[in-house]
């Protein structure tokens, strides 16, 4: 039985995890539920999961999560602010962490599940494309393991042999001679500059092919995403960036190769 905590519980991340939590109850717990703001979406999770701890980032919406589990019925520690995440991260309720905040936020409560040696999955890119070696030194030292949950660095994680990423020192096998990311090339593929001069926001979150986050879908749009990518590659799996490459590939049926 695991004991998994979901920072970012309440998005599209943590809603794909929780599904996979629930069709496994002998498998995995949630015992750790996070959200920023969204309480009433926090509180049917925690309504259905029945976590040890919840987790507001706004303190302002502590009380607020308080009074709206008790009406749930719902018993559970409470607690909030970017101090309790990283606490949450790191504490004795959880072995394997997703860490599925969005941006800079993921960074601290991510890098605190490293140092104290859990299982890390690992959603929140920004986090390694920020800190690539502190992450890396941390997991090390914690002496956890780090798992890429981004579909295309979890593809290369498949692909290559398993040693070196685990141990939080990744080194690419001598064998390999290039690791390829596939791009869908977002919505907006194809697509002149004049054609682009009128979009929206709403039709940059709509991708062709994955229902998304509001930041990582206009990262697909703008194919930031990608650079982003690549960098996180570099990173996780030791790769000088010209053994990176990109491949744009709409129909997103192989996420990447080695
Ligand atoms: P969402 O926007 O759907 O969810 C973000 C989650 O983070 C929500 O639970 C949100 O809480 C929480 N959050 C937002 N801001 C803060 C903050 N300041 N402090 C604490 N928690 C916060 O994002 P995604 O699930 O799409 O993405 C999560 C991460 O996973 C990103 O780094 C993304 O790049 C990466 N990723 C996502 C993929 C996907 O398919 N969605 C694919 C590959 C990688 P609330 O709901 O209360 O706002």
């Amino acid at each position: 039985m695991k004991n998994v905590a979901v920072l970012g519980a309440t998005g599209s991340i943590g809603g794909n995890t929780l599904d996979v939590i629930a069709r496994h109850p002998a498998l995995f717990r949630a015992t750790v539920l996070t959200a920023h703001r969204q309480v009433d979406a926090l509180v049917a999770l925690c309504a259905q999961h029945r976590p040890a701890l919840a987790v507001i980032a706004d303190p302002a919406l502590e009380a607020e999560l308080a009074r709206k589990l008790t009406s749930a019925g719902v018993r559970c520690e409470i607690a909030s602010g970017h101090e309790a995440l990283a606490a949450a991260a790191s504490g004795n309720l959880c072995d394997t962490v997703v860490a599925a905040i969005v941006g800079a936020a993921g960074l601290q409560s991510t890098l605190a599940a490293a140092r104290a040696g859990k299982r890390l999955l690992l959603a929140n890119k920004e986090a390694i494309v920020m800190a690539g070696p502190l992450l890396l030194d941390a997991v090390a030292a914690g002496g956890g393991a780090l798992i890429p949950v981004d579909s295309e660095h979890n593809a290369l994680f498949q692909c290559l042999p398993a040693e070196g990423l685990a141990s939080g020192k990744p080194t690419l096998h001598k064998g390999v001679r290039r690791l390829t990311l596939t791009a869908s090339g977002g919505p907006f593929r194809g697509r002149s500059r004049a054609e682009l001069a009128d979009i929206t926001p709403e039709q940059a979150c709509k991708h062709p092919n994955w229902v998304m986050g509001r930041k990582i879908s206009v990262d697909s749009a703008t194919l930031m995403n990608k650079g982003l990518e690549v960098i996180e590659a570099h990173h996780l799996f030791g790769a000088a960036p010209d053994l990176i490459n990109v491949v744009v590939h709409p129909q997103s049926l192989v996420h990447s190769f080695v």
